[in-house]
């Protein structure tokens, strides 16, 4: 039987074994995904010996994933560019290989939720610079968008993604954000403003066009307040949950030799433990 499991530590909050183990229900398959606590220190001789752990391949979450890309013997484009590694498996001949597919996530989710969102491909606007930005910044200019802004309340942040990713990208200063949005086509917030336990994002919509879409990564609650009043004038929203599942295809995949489906019944089960 396949094995495969998220890795990270802690790890106990984590929904991809509910993830998981809905695709492996729903598709008959003999597989296992579980969770296993990879302490930091450790990381890198556990993720290259998956095999004398009895796995197949994993799912690495946060502080590991600079340790699955250096233990990783292939990486592709995404994790290349992005500089870490959130998904490993292990194929016949024993090579380790790496992905991010966080970007793949995004991409995933606005595809399903909004079809056509990217038929403008002109300018959007990125509130944050963090690790999940990274990820989609770099989505972003696979789509060819032509001006991707990144607002951060740590603006050296933002910069150095733009030294990074090229002058496609484009800084501003975080107290600009509501000026920024003139003509923008695509509002992502990657912070953590308007998670629950957090402060609410505070930024004015007036000058965002009506044809924009608007997208929250923070997916607890599910609607956070950027959505809300992104909803209430007219534009088209995305909520982030889509992400956490879409991120999830790849790997599956690669175990167990199935694409899997991102489906509502998926979304409602994930729902619903979030109400827990
Ligand atoms: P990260 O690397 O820690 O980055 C956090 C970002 O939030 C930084 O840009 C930070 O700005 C900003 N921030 C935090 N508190 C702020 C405040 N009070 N005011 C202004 N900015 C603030 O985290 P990450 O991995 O990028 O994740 C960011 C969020 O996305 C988290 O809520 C995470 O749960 C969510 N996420 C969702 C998915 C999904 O699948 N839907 C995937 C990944 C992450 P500074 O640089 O100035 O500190």
């Amino acid at each position: 039987m396949k094995t495969a499991a998220v890795t990270g530590h802690p790890i106990k909050h984590s929904r991809s074994p509910l993830i998981h183990g809905h695709w492996l229900k729903k598709y008959g398959m003999e597989g296992a995904y579980g969770k296993q606590d990879v302490p930091p220190e450790t990381a890198v001789e556990f993720y290259s010996n998956l095999q004398s752990h009895g796995l197949v391949g994993v799912n690495v979450t946060i502080p590991n994933k600079e340790a699955a890309f250096k233990a990783a013997q292939t990486l592709d484009d995404a994790a290349k560019a992005i500089g870490v590694v959130n998904t490993l498996w292990l194929d016949d001949e024993g090579t380790l290989h790496g992905a991010n597919t966080d970007a793949l996530g995004f991409l995933g989710n606005l595809d399903q939720a909004a079809p056509g969102w990217d038929k403008a491909n002109k300018k959007a606007v990125v509130l944050g610079a963090g690790g999940a930005a990274r990820a989609i910044v770099w989505a972003l200019l696979q789509r060819e968008f032509t001006e991707v802004y990144i607002l951060n309340r740590t603006r050296q942040k933002a910069e150095d993604l733009r030294d990074y990713f090229g002058e496609r990208v484009i800084c501003d200063d975080w107290d600009n954000r509501s000026n920024t949005l003139e003509n923008c086509d695509l509002l992502v917030n990657t912070t953590a403003l308007g998670m629950s336990g957090q402060p609410d994002l505070e930024i004015d919509l007036a000058l965002l066009p009506t044809h924009a879409v608007v997208t929250d990564i923070v997916y607890t609650p599910l609607i956070t307040g950027l959505l809300e009043a992104a909803r209430g004038r007219g534009n088209s929203i995305v909520d982030g949950l889509g992400m956490l599942l879409h991120q999830a295809v790849p790997g599956f995949e690669k175990w167990f030799g199935v694409r899997p489906e991102v489906t509502d019944e998926l979304r409602d089960i994930i729902i619903a433990d979030m109400e827990k």
